[in-house]
């Protein structure tokens, strides 16, 4: 673990980040927690509490983010886990907006990673356009 500080004045906020052997996995953590952060505090912000407490588009935020700063997702990027032989009525309320989006996501995979040239990278794009409201300059 290690600590940075980015000052940008009151109020604080603290992110706790591991830091994995394989550096483009921490790097894409770090780009997919700021993100995913920054959607929460963005909507708490502009006084917008349900968008502000949406897990599913926060979700997407950061692996939307993720295929904007580094051109990829990683399978291993993924939120949520998939557990075998667990249906919808299953899931627990907490980890349900990370399952339903590793679920969204998962089909877009052919192998392990999906890159923003691809065909397939092209409807994941389209799709954090229609859930998160937003145009995609690239
Ligand atoms: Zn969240």
């Amino acid at each position: 673990m290690t600590k940075r500080w980015v000052g940008v004045g009151a109020p604080r906020v603290a992110l706790a980040v591991p830091l994995f052997d394989d550096r483009a996995r921490t790097v894409a953590n770090l780009v997919d927690l700021i993100a995913h952060e920054g959607f929460h505090m963005a909507g708490f912000f502009s006084g917008d509490g349900l968008t502000a407490g949406d897990e599913r588009k926060a979700y997407y935020a950061g692996l939307c983010a993720q295929l904007a700063v580094r051109g990829e997702i990683h399978m291993n990027s993924l939120p949520g886990a998939v557990i075998e032989g667990v249906d919808d009525s299953m899931v627990t309320a907490s980890s349900g907006a990370a399952y339903r989006v590793r679920r969204e996501f998962a089909k877009f995979f052919e192998d392990d990673k999906r890159i923003v040239q691809s065909e397939a990278g092209a409807a994941v794009i389209k799709r954090c356009e229609a859930v998160l409201g937003l145009t995609w300059n690239s």
